[in-house]
């Protein structure tokens, strides 16, 4: 996160999937380093039973005073985690060894596109009005006519969403969860051949990643959570691109640019 230039300051909220090693052992080190650079937001950590009592032990037997506030919201089921003015985060059930869940951080619709020859047509001045109705709010003209957003405005134009499984098998709820996504980024822990295993141990493999991504239509797949024994992942990109071209795998300091959804 340092040398990604990513501020430690910055509002921010965690999401645990699971209650695994690989998932939560290194919450201990980030929170120390975000105390050392003095943090002074409140830093919100959600995620599933015993994430309260792991964070409580940290902030027990580490001998080191935080420079600003946590709070650990424990998710008993699924449906919304937190609600923001521009986002949502919800929570759906992944299927994995232990309790699981996945999340989605969906933003808000934006008023739609804005017309000036209809503002001009409604005699409406360019400047402060025009400013007003953009961004979805009633305007009294000096005649006393009330102008609606929506006669200036276009239809709202959607929010964008991403999706994250943590690990997990196949799952319809994750299905459910990443609908219409515009980035799913999914557990691809075994290639295809390792089926049984990944069954086991409650991961998925390329087919079932491209099965998701498909069933859910997303638009792009990002594979993550590569088991160690493959010297490079280009067997899992090969099987998952079988089923679903639009995939790729996670790299550290990877960029994705997201485009708006504008009104077709
Ligand atoms: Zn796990
Ligand atoms: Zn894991």
């Amino acid at each position: 996160m340092i040398k990604a230039g990513l501020g430690f300051n910055r509002e921010m909220k965690i999401c645990i999937t699971h209650m695994h090693g690989d998932h939560i052992l290194g919450l201990p080190g980030l929170i120390q380093t975000m105390s050392l650079l003095c943090r002074t937001r409140t830093l919100e950590i959600y995620g599933p039973a015993g994430l309260g009592d792991f964070i409580e032990a940290i902030e027990k037997t580490i001998k080191f005073t935080l420079t600003f506030r946590l709070e650990v919201i424990e998710i008993e089921d699924e449906g919304l985690v937190c609600a923001e003015d521009e986002y949502e985060i919800i929570a759906a059930r992944a299927d994995h060894v232990a309790p699981a869940f996945a999340y989605s951080l969906e933003e808000k619709s934006r008023p739609g596109k804005f017309y000036p020859e209809k503002a001009k047509a409604l005699g409406i001045p360019e400047g402060v009005a025009w400013a007003k109705l953009q961004h979805g709010t009633t305007v009294k003209l000096p005649n006393g006519r009330v102008v609606e957003p929506q006669e200036v405005l276009g239809p709202p134009r959607s929010g964008r969403k991403i999706s994250y499984s943590g690990d997990s098998r196949f799952s319809e709820a994750l299905v459910k969860l990443a609908k219409n996504a515009d980035l799913l980024i999914h557990d691809c822990t075994f290639d295809d051949g390792l089926a049984k295993r990944a069954a086991e141990d409650g991961h998925s493999i390329p087919s079932q990643v491209a099965k998701t991504a498909k069933k859910a239509n997303v638009k792009r797949v990002i594979l993550t959570h590569i088991s160690a024994r493959y010297k490079t992942p280009n067997l899992l990109l090969n099987q998952t691109r079988k089923g679903f071209i639009n995939a790729v795998v996670a790299e550290d300091f990877m960029k994705i640019d997201l485009p708006l959804h504008d009104v077709k």
